[in-house]
């Protein structure tokens, strides 16, 4: 049974995010979307909020959970018994960074493997960074996000469109 982790800040969770789960779900037998807890970052969305807007929109995707984690990633993938990582890439500027993370984690762990799905093209230039500049300035931010989550992000900005 293959079981892999997609891990992120997924803050907020993005169309290209959500491209990602349901492509990468479609090659491994269960996928655990963990959400970085992450304080530090002083994220504009909580952990439970991202964990519970996460499941909203993969309920279509019976093999896919969402959990949030703290600490190391190669220690918690291990606690859930998945040996895969699943990461997106945009660009080259994200390859270096992956590349260095992934290698961390299969010498921390070298039974874990990490496999890089690249972005759909329409999502090529989509972060959650990019995301929250444009919500924050009240910009159009609905071919990012589902939908259903543009006022969500708008409010937590105080902007009502
Ligand atoms: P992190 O804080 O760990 O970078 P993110 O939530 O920003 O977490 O991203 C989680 C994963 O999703 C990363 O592998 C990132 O490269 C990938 N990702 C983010 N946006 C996209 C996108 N538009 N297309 C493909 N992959 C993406």
């Amino acid at each position: 049974m293959k079981k892999a982790i997609y891990p992120g800040s997924f803050d907020p969770m993005t169309l290209g995010h959500l491209d990602i789960i349901e492509r990468s779900s479609r090659i491994v037998d269960e996928l655990n979307v963990a959400v970085l807890k992450n304080n530090a970052k002083n994220p504009l969305f909580s952990a439970d909020e991202r964990v519970s807007m996460i499941k909203e929109f993969t309920s279509h995707l019976p093999n896919v959970t969402v959990t949030a984690y703290d600490g190391l990633l190669a220690d918690y993938a291990d606690q859930i018994g998945a040996n895969i990582i699943v990461r997106g890439l945009r660009a080259v500027t994200d390859f270096e960074y992956e590349l260095q993370i992934a290698q961390t984690n299969h010498a921390v762990n070298p039974k874990i493997d990490t496999i890089f799905l690249t972005t759909s093209l329409q999502y090529a230039y989509l972060s959650s960074t990019i995301t929250k500049e444009v919500a924050s300035y009240g910009g159009d931010i609905s071919k990012f996000v589902p939908k259903e989550l543009v006022d969500r992000v708008y409010s937590k900005f105080n902007i009502k469109r």
